[in-house]
């Protein structure tokens, strides 16, 4: 399966990507419409740990 960069209108065909804080898939979400190529995080709390590559670890 190849995604078609560019495709609209199904909105089952969402494109995605993986959070670089967590690695979770995030869905495209209409509030980022604007700013897709941008977007990095899924959600504010991986925007702080940004850096922190595995935030299970507590620091000693
Ligand atoms: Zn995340």
């Amino acid at each position: 399966m190849s995604a078609d960069p560019g495709y609209k209108g199904n909105k089952a065909a969402l494109p995605s990507k993986p959070c670089t804080v967590c690695g979770r898939a995030m869905s495209w979400r209409r509030a980022w419409a604007h700013n897709w190529n941008e977007v990095r995080h899924c959600s504010a709390a991986c925007r702080k740990n940004r850096g922190k590559r595995q935030p299970e670890r507590p620091c000693p």
